[in-house]
C-alpha cells in the first residue's frame, strides 16, 4: 500500500499537523504517523504568551499575568492582563490529538526511521523491520546538535515542596544574578502552585562542556543557596537545546521539514509552539499546491539575526539589555515583539535598548 502522507515524528509538530489535517472534513487521504517512542509521557511543557487564539486551552497546566525579571539585585515586576503567559502540558496535548485522529490515520509507535529514499512516484521510508511507502512526507526528526553553533540550551526540574514556598501567580522569567562566564545565563521559574514549580537553568551559548551534571549542580545550587529552599523533591526533569541559527532548508517536492527540523522557531527567543501551530494550519490549507508560507516573517528573521549578532559579540552587556527591554518599555509592546505580533513602533522601542554604537556596528557588519 502507498500512503498519501507520512508524518515522521509524533511530537509537537507531527501531531499538530495531524490535528489540522483531521479538521479537513471528508478527506479520504491515507495518513501514517511514525515515531520512535514507545508511549507518550509528559516530557516537556510548552509556554508562550497568548497573543492569538488556539485550540489547546484544555491542555493548559496554568496561565499567569504577572512576571518578574532580575538583574544586579534589581527586580522588575510587570503585568499583562491582555496577553497571559500559558503553559501547555505535553501529555494532555498528545492525548487530545490521539483522540481526535479519524479513521484515515494510522499511528505507529516504536518505529525508528533510519533512511528515506525517493523513487519516481513515492518515497520509501526505512525502519528496522519494514519499508513504508508514501507520496508525501512531513519530517520532524530532531536534527543532530552542532557544537560550533549558538543554542538556547536548558535543563529543568519540576519540584514539589512540603510547605508553601512559591508565589504561584508570578513567573520568574529571567533571573540574571548568576554565573555569566560562559555565555548569557539565567534561571527561570514557572510556579504551578505554592508547592510545585518548574525551575530551569538556561544558557544562550555554544554547547561546549555542558554535561548534565553541570546543569544539575547549577540548579541545586540556585535552589538551595539563592532561593534558600532546602526541602523539596524532584518530580521530573526536562532538557532541551533550541537552535539560535538557521539550518539549510532541505525541503524538496513532496518532502517538507516541520517543527524544529524545519526552522519553525523564533531564533532569538526559542519560542516554537505557537509557530508550529501556525505552520500546521498553513500546510493543511495549502497541501495540494505545496506553497507553504513560513509562520515567521522576514521582519523577525532580520531582527533576530541582528539581535543574535549583538548577543554573540557582546555577551557581557546582554543581561542589562534584557533587563532594560522589560524595564523601560510598555510590557505589552515587549510581549508583542517576543510573540511576533509587534508594530513597527514596538520594534523600534525594543531594539532601541541595545546601545546605539553596538547596534550600528552589527547592523553594518
Ligand atoms: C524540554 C523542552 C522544553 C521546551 N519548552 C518550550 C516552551 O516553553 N515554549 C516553546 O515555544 N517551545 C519550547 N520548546 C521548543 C519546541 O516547542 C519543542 O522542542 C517542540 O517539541 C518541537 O517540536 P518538534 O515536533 O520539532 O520536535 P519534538 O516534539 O521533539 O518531536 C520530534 C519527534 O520525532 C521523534 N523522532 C526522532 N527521531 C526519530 C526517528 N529516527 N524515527 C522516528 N521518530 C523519531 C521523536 O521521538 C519525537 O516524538 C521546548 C523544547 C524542549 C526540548
Amino acid at each position: 500500500m502507498i500512503y498519501d502522507i507520512a508524518i515522521i515524528g509524533a511530537g509537537c509538530a507531527g501531531l499538530s499537523l495531524a490535528y489540522q489535517l483531521t479538521k479537513k472534513k471528508n478527506s479520504n487521504q491515507k495518513i501514517i504517523i511514525l515515531d520512535n517512542k514507545q508511549f507518550f509521557t509528559k516530557d516537556r511543557t510548552w509556554s508562550f504568551w497568548k497573543t492569538n487564539k488556539h485550540d489547546f486551552e484544555d491542555c493548559l497546566d496554568k496561565q499567569w499575568s504577572r512576571f518578574n525579571i532580575k538583574f544586579n539585585n534589581k527586580k522588575k515586576i510587570f503585568e499583562s492582563l491582555k496577553y497571559p503567559y500559558q503553559t501547555i502540558n505535553s501529555l494532555k496535548f498528545y492525548k487530545k490529538i490521539q483522540q481526535s485522529l479519524t479513521d484515515n490515520f494510522e499511528l505507529k509507535l516504536n518505529t525508528k526511521i533510519k533512511k528515506i529514499q525517493q523513487t519516481s512516484n513515492y518515497f520509501e521510508i526505512f525502519s528496522k523491520n519494514e519499508v513504508i511507502k508514501s507520496k508525501f512526507i512531513f519530517d520532524s526528526r530532531v536534527p543532530k546538535l552542532n557544537f560550533k553553533k549558538l543554542y538556547q540550551h536548558f535543563f529543568g526540574i519540576e519540584i514539589q515542596t512540603d510547605k508553601d514556598f512559591f508565589d504561584s501567580e508570578e513567573v520568574s522569567l529571567m533571573d540574571f544574578d548568576c554565573d555569566q562566564k560562559h555565555g548569557v545565563h539565567f534561571f527561570y521559574i514557572l510556579p504551578f502552585s505554592k508547592r510545585k514549580a518548574l525551575i530551569e537553568t538556561t544558557w544562550l551559548s555554544k554547547l561546549n562542556n555542558l554535561e548534565k551534571k553541570k546543569y544539575v549542580d547549577e540548579i541545586k545550587n540556585y535552589i538551595e543557596k539563592k532561593l534558600k529552599l532546602k526541602r523539596y523533591h524532584i518530580i521530573r526533569e526536562e532538557i532541551g537545546a533550541i537552535p539560535m541559527f538557521r539550518k539549510k532548508n532541505e525541503n524538496k517536492k513532496g518532502y517538507i521539514n516541520i517543527g524544529l527540523r524545519g526552522n519553525i522557531n523564533r531564533m532569538s527567543t526559542g519560542y516554537t509552539f505557537p509557530y508550529i501551530q501556525k505552520h500546521s494550519e498553513f500546510i493543511a490549507r495549502s497541501i495540494k499546491n505545496f506553497k507553504i508560507n513560513s509562520p515567521i516573517s522576514q521582519k523577525y528573521e532580520f531582527l533576530d539575526t541582528l539581535f543574535i549578532k549583538v548577543l554573540q559579540n557582546n555577551t557581557k552587556i546582554m543581561p542589562s539589555v534584557f533587563f532594560k527591554i522589560f524595564d523601560e518599555n510598555n510590557q505589552d509592546s515587549v510581549i508583542r515583539f517576543l510573540s511576533s505580533n509587534s508594530s513597527f513602533y514596538d520594534d523600534l522601542k525594543v531594539m532601541s535598548k541595545i546601545p546605539k554604537l553596538i547596534f550600528l556596528k552589527q547592523m553594518f557588519n
